[in-house]
């Protein structure tokens, strides 16, 4: 008999709900995905989030194993089970009450988390950041979304409105960022800044480069491409650095599509950061790439049911 504990992992994105029943151990027996639309209401993301996690407690009673709980990585700030605000790109996803709505649905544990924090907490259970303890987690996309583990937990300050690591200054009379503020990280180091860049320096047309074109075009050794790229990375390394120096990680896990780009990325990412760090706070430190790609999420957020539920 199958003694293992099990959990409904659920990673609600912009698009799409994903699902998985995920063992303690890291094993999926099950996963996939359901569509939102890019204009779903706050009920039809709710009912997707719900027939998703149907799905899975269907395959759990196939399989007869035990669940022991439903975590939840949900864009914007999250705090106690309840979706606050701040997820832009969901309509009218504020105030959602996913632990008293799904825990009564299901009548099982429900357990929720911002949607990077959640796939920090996955990297940290199942993936390039196993066996550590303290881990600064950045993912690298169209914005810079980041996690905190301190101690095997999330970390994310005063009722878990904090860990926006894509949003710390690197230049106070910087560029605008989407946040409202002036000179951030995301602002110079997401893809999308990457792409703006390497657009502008090389006079393409900036809807027909995406990082895969830039990547391929730093391995031919293209003059702009690798300008960019190491501007980009030697910006990541900085933000880093400062990461480093406060919380003094065990592990900095790089995620996010550019992110497995190749080994390549993380070693000028890696050097950037070491340049500037205090040697002291970086004695126990290593830079490593994530390791779960699109299953991050799901195994997360069954990972926050694992570490909170005995
Ligand atoms: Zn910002």
């Amino acid at each position: 008999m199958n003694k293992l504990r099990y959990a409904v992992g659920i990673d609600l994105g912009g698009t799409f709900v994903k699902y998985a029943l995920v063992s303690e151990v890291g094993d999926i027996l099950l996963d996939g995905k359901l569509p939102i639309g890019g204009r779903a209401s706050k009920d039809d993301t709710l009912e997707a989030i719900k027939s998703s996690i149907q799905m899975v407690m269907e395959k759990a009673k196939y399989e007869a194993v035990d669940v022991v709980g439903i975590g939840i990585g949900s864009p914007g700030i999250v705090c106690d089970g309840v979706v606050v605000g701040g997820a832009d790109n969901l309509i009218a996803w504020e105030n959602i009450d996913l632990l008293s709505i799904f825990s009564k649905e299901f009548n099982l544990p429900v357990l929720a988390d911002n949607d990077a924090n959640v796939m920090g907490l996955g990297e940290v259970a199942f993936g390039s950041a196993k066996d550590s303890t303290d881990v600064i987690f950045l993912t690298v996309g169209t914005g810079i979304g980041g996690a905190i583990v301190a101690d095997g937990k999330l970390y994310g300050g005063y009722k878990n409105r904090g860990a926006e690591m894509g949003h710390v200054t690197i230049d106070h009379k910087g560029i605008e960022c989407n946040c409202g503020g002036r000179g951030c990280l995301e602002a110079y180091a997401s893809t999308t800044a990457l792409i703006e860049q390497y657009a502008k320096l090389s006079g393409k047309d900036v809807e027909a480069i995406d990082g895969h074109y830039i990547v391929e075009k730093f391995h031919e050794g293209e003059k702009e491409a690798v300008q960019c790229m190491q501007e980009h990375t030697d910006y990541l390394g900085h933000g880093i650095a400062g990461f480093i120096n406060t919380f003094a990680p065990q592990k900095v896990v790089i995620g996010g599509g550019i992110s497995e780009a190749g080994q390549f990325y993380i070693d000028l990412i890696k050097k950037s950061a070491f340049s500037y760090v205090m040697p002291d706070c970086a004695k126990y430190t290593d830079v490593v790439g994530a390791t779960l790609g699109n299953n991050a999420g799901c195994l997360g957020a069954a990972s926050l049911i694992f570490k909170n539920i005995d």
